[in-house]
């Protein structure tokens, strides 16, 4: 409450103290508001999946649809939504917490993303988009958590493929710097406008294009991927051109001088 605050503006050390107070209190008053937000988002998020579990049963109790194989995986599906959120949402609490524990060791990024494209060669494949990496010999081994780095790899292809219409492309590209590797994602998509570009690695956040659940995403992968490129040491960042395309770069380090 603001008017519950000290409100002395002198120099000397009371001055300083109340002011010290004060900002004190401004920062506890910016948590408890973001915290707030944060579980509103959750309850909105959990509502939509929840709704259509509740609706898919009690139409199968009331005998209204049969339960056909196109019922149960729409049901799985939403179950699917709902497992999403709960495993993001307690990575990005541990990661925020600072209790995210990485396994690192010395992996070969080549093997981690050629697994992450594999994966997501399906999905690309329905939307006729080529996926392809471009990964140069001899390769440095970097200090990572490979399962971690592929979620990164993951979170980053998926967007890619999500926002980037029919018969586009879609890659993957690695450089090697003095002290670390350079990683890119990069799409002939939808792009992001420009206003938008600091507020996407929010959590929640979604572009007004992408609001629609069609795409099927929760507004947390970026989060996420800031969360783990940052508890490497790493930094991400993005370019974009709306109706051209969009380029995700994340670094990691290749020494050991990575952040605990
Ligand atoms: P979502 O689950 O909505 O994809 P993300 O946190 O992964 O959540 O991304 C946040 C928003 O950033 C997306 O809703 C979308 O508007 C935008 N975005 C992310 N990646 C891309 C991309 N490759 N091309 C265009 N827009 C993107």
């Amino acid at each position: 409450d603001l008017s519950q605050r000290v409100q002395i503006r002198g120099r000397d050390e009371i001055g300083e103290l109340a002011h010290a107070f004060d900002t004190m209190a401004e920062s506890l008053e910016r948590s408890e508001y973001q915290r707030r937000q944060l579980l509103n988002d959750v309850a909105h998020e959990l509502r939509t999946p929840l709704t259509n579990l509740q609706g898919y049963l009690e139409a199968l109790q009331d005998g209204v649809v049969d339960p056909e194989p196109e019922v149960i995986s729409s049901i799985y599906e939403e179950a699917m939504l709902l497992n999403r959120l709960t495993t993001d949402l307690q990575d990005i609490t541990l990661a925020e917490a600072g209790q995210l524990h990485l396994h690192r060791e010395p992996i070969a990024l080549e093997d981690v993303i050629l697994q992450a494209v594999q994966a997501l060669s399906l999905q690309a494949e329905r939307k006729q988009l080529t996926l392809s990496t471009e990964l140069p010999k001899d390769l440095p081994l970097v200090e990572a958590d490979a399962h971690r780095v592929g979620q990164i790899l993951r979170n980053l292809l998926s967007n890619a493929i999500k926002y980037t219409p029919e018969k586009g492309d879609v890659s993957v590209s690695v450089h090697a710097l003095e002290q670390e590797v350079q990683i890119s994602v990069s799409d002939t998509g939808i792009g992001i406008a420009n206003e938008q570009l600091p507020l996407i690695f929010r959590h929640f956040y979604r572009a007004d294009s992408s609001r629609t659940r069609a795409t099927g995403g929760n507004g947390l992968g970026l989060a996420i991927v800031e969360q783990l490129v940052h508890a490497h040491g790493g930094q991400v960042s993005v370019r974009s051109h709306v109706g051209k395309g969009s380029c995700f770069i994340f670094t990691l380090p290749i020494t050991e001088q990575i952040l605990i």
